[in-house]
């Protein structure tokens, strides 16, 4: 077999070993997902676009773009597919696997968002509004940080963001934190 058809061969096996991604062969190219998009606009390629590239081994388009990351998880691609594919879990599979992509698009600062979120529900089983943006910020971009300040400090001061935040009962907090580390485990970090 060919290199570049092993290639191929290989990122389709590794989309279909994560849960979300298993069905993309039967993809027939209909077009519905993206025709029932309300992000399609915003995103690289489309969700048939993205399936029919990475069929086609295509994985640096794939994984570089900001496709997956603009997906709202609205999942109306999923309820109209006529092949039952779940495009809304292919694009968080993608996601997954471009967190550990080398020659990620270092521009797309949602993982940065999904991990502030995270960290702070799992060490303190809430999100405090100030804290998740501050950390969010720092990790990816701190100058934009100093920018926003002026702005935080205005909703601050009409209420519209607050510094003291409830903690969780204690049996939520435990199982808010198996859930996360559910889904790290799904997604490799463990
Ligand atoms: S709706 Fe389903 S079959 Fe049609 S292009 Fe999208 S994923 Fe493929
Ligand atoms: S779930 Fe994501 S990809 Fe599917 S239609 Fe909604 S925003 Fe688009």
């Amino acid at each position: 077999m060919e290199t570049k058809e092993k290639e191929t061969k290989a990122f389709i096996d590794e989309i279909c070993s994560i849960p979300g991604g298993e069905k993309i062969r039967l993809c027939i190219q209909c077009g519905t997902c993206s025709a029932s998009c309300p992000n399609v606009n915003k995103m690289d390629y489309t969700p048939r676009q993205i399936i029919a590239m990475a069929r086609a081994g295509m994985k640096n388009e794939v994984l570089s773009s900001n496709s997956m990351w603009c997906c709202a998880s609205c999942y109306l691609c999923t309820v109209r597919c006529p092949r039952d594919i779940r495009p809304t879990e292919l694009m968080h599979a993608l996601e997954s696997m471009a967190i550990k992509y080398p020659s990620k698009n270092a521009s797309i600062t949602t993982p940065a968002m999904y991990a502030s979120f995270s960290d702070f529900a799992y060490s303190l089983g809430n999100v405090p509004d100030v804290g998740f943006m501050a950390l969010y910020y720092l990790r990816s971009n701190p100058l934009r940080a100093l920018k926003m300040l002026p702005v935080a400090l205005s909703l601050l001061r009409h209420k519209r963001l607050f510094l003291k935040t409830r903690r969780l009962k204690p049996e939520a907090e435990r199982q808010l934190k198996t859930i996360v580390d559910k889904a790290e485990e799904l997604a490799g970090r463990i």
